[in-house]
C-alpha cells in the first residue's frame, strides 16, 4: 500500500517507508543483502525533550480533529520513541535492483503454487467480490501474496508508536502526522483494537493498508460487525477489491500483457506515459507473447521494456495504471500482474530477463543523470532511481548516438558518456 510518496520508480530505487516494510513483509530479511546498514547520524537524533514536545503537540492536535479525549489521553499519551523506525528510514540502498531480480525474488513457485491454492480455498468469496466490485480473484491474491506473502507476515511493529515516531522526525512529519491522526480515529471503529501493529512505515493488515486507506475503504466483508484488516481475511480482500475499485479499475480488462516487439521496433515509443490503442500497437507489428495477433480495440496501451531490448516486453493497459495508484513501483505493477497471470494458470514469461545485467550502484545512476542533464537530457533531480524520466532520457541519448535506444542504462551508455562502471 502507497505510503503517499508520489515518486514513480522502475524498482525500488527509492526506499519509502512502505518499500522496505513491503520487503520486510514479503521476503523476511532480504534487506540485509540490498541494503547497506548505514548508520543514523546522530544529529538527526531527537532528544527526549523535543519528544516530549512533540507529544504535546500531536495531544493538541488529535484534540483540535476532534479525536476523543479518551484516546488523546489513553493511546496517544503511551506512544514511545522507536529510534528502530528512524534507522529503517534512513537505510538507504547501495545498488539499484534490476528486474530480474526483483521479479523472481516475489513471483517465485512458491509463491505461485499458494496464490493458486488461496484461489480455490477462498473461491466463493472471491467470485462474489468480483461480481460486486468487478476485480478478478487471482489480481486480489497477488495484492495478497505481494504485500504480505498471503497473511504469512502482517509486521510486528506497534503502529502509532511507529508512526509517532515518523511524524516527530522531520523528513516527512506531514504526511506522518497525517497518518497518526487517522490511526487515532481507527481506535474507534469496530475490529480494531489497541495495539495496532504493522510495517514499521505504519502499513497494516494481510494487504498492508496504511490508515487513511483503512478509513476510507475498508470493509467488513463477514458481516460480523467489524473491520478487521488483520484476523479476517474476508474483511481484508473485500476491503482490497473495494479500493481497487475506487481506484478505477476496470472489469473485463487485464493489466497488460508479455508481447514481441517486430524488427525494427522504434524504442522512441517506449514507456508507460506514452499510450497507443492496441490497435496501433497491432498495426505496428505487435503480437502476444506466444506470438498471436493482438485484439482490433481502441484500449490504449503502452509498452514496457523494464529489462532492456534482450529481456521481455510488456504491453500495458489502464488497470496498470491502477496498481500503480496502489504502489507507484513499475516492478511492482508489473510483478501483481505476472503474478495474477501465474495464480490464473498461466506459465512463465516468454522471455526471461537477462541476468547478466550489471547491478548499478546508487552512485553511479546519479552520475548518469548528473551527465545526462548537463548535456539537456532532462532526468530530473539527479536521485539515483531509474525512473521512467532518466529512461526516456537515456532513450534520447541512444537515439542521438546511434544506439539501440531501450532506454536501459546498459554499459554501452556509461561507455559513451565517460562514466566509469
Ligand atoms: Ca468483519
Amino acid at each position: 500500500m502507497q505510503s503517499g510518496v508520489k515518486t514513480v520508480s522502475y524498482g525500488s530505487g527509492r526506499i519509502t517507508g512502505k518499500l522496505v516494510g513491503k520487503w520486510l513483509a514479503a521476503c523476511g530479511l532480504v534487506l540485509s543483502g540490498a541494503v547497506s546498514s548505514a548508520e543514523t547520524p546522530s544529529d538527526e537524533t531527537i532528544t527526549p525533550e523535543q519528544w516530549d514536545g512533540c507529544v504535546v503537540r500531536l495531544q493538541q492536535e488529535a484534540l483540535d480533529k476532534g479525536i476523543p479525549s479518551d484516546i488523546v489521553q489513553g493511546p496517544l499519551a503511551g506512544i514511545q520513541y522507536v529510534p528502530k523506525v528512524i534507522e529503517l528510514d534512513r537505510r538507504q540502498p547501495e545498488f539499484t535492483t534490476t528486474f530480474s531480480s526483483y521479479i523472481t525474488r516475489r513471483v517465485d513457485h512458491r509463491r505461485v503454487a499458494r496464490g493458486r491454492k488461496m484461489l480455490r480455498e477462498h473461491r466463493e468469496l472471491l467470485n462474489q467480490l468480483v461480481k460486486e466490485y468487478g476485480i478478478p480473484a487471482q489480481y486480489l491474491v497477488a495484492f495478497w501474496g505481494l504485500e504480505t506473502n498471503y497473511g504469512s507476515y502482517l509486521g510486528k511493529m506497534p503502529t502509532l508508536d511507529s508512526l509517532a515516531t515518523l511524524a516527530c522526525d522531520q523528513r516527512r512529519s506531514r504526511f506522518f502526522t497525517a497518518q497518526l491522526m487517522e490511526a487515532l480515529k481507527l481506535l474507534q471503529v469496530p475490529g480494531v483494537e489497541h495495539p495496532m501493529r504493522g510495517s514499521w512505515a505504519g502499513a497494516v493488515g494481510h494487504t498492508q493498508f496504511m490508515p487513511t486507506a483503512y478509513l476510507k475503504y475498508a470493509i467488513d466483508g463477514d458481516g460480523d460487525g467489524k473491520k478487521d484488516l488483520w484476523g479476517s481475511i474476508p474483511d481484508a480482500l473485500t476491503s482490497a477489491a473495494n479500493f481497487l475499485n475506487n481506484l478505477g479499475w476496470q472489469r473485463d480488462l487485464r493489466w497488460g500483457r508479455e508481447v514481441q516487439l517486430p524488427d525494427g521496433f522504434d524504442f522512441a515509443l517506449l514507456g508507460f506515459k506514452q499510450k497507443r490503442s492496441l490497435k496501433q500497437w497491432r498495426a505496428m507489428g505487435l503480437l502476444t507473447a506466444t506470438g498471436a495477433e493482438l485484439a482490433d480495440l481502441d484500449l490504449p496501451a503502452s509498452v514496457l521494456l523494464p529489462a532492456g531490448y534482450r529481456g521481455p516486453a510488456f504491453l500495458v493497459y489502464h488497470n496498470f495504471d491502477v496498481i500503480m495508484g496502489w504502489n507507484r513501483s513499475v516492478y511492482y505493477a508489473l510483478s501483481v500482474g505476472h503474478l495474477a497471470d501465474r495464480i490464473n494458470g498461466a506459465g512463465k514469461l516468454q522471455r526471461s530477463p537477462p541476468k547478466d545485467l550489471k547491478r548499478l550502484s546508487i552512485a553511479q545512476v546519479k552520475e548518469l543523470q548528473t551527465r545526462l542533464n548537463a548535456m539537456g537530457y532532462d532526468t530530473g533531480n539527479p536521485d539515483g532511481i531509474l525512473g521512467p524520466a532518466t529512461r526516456t532520457a537515456i532513450s534520447a541519448f541512444q537515439q542521438s548516438r546511434e544506439m539501440v535506444a531501450d532506454g536501459y542504462p546498459r554499459s554501452s551508455v556509461f561507455e559513451a558518456l565517460e562514466i566509469e562502471l
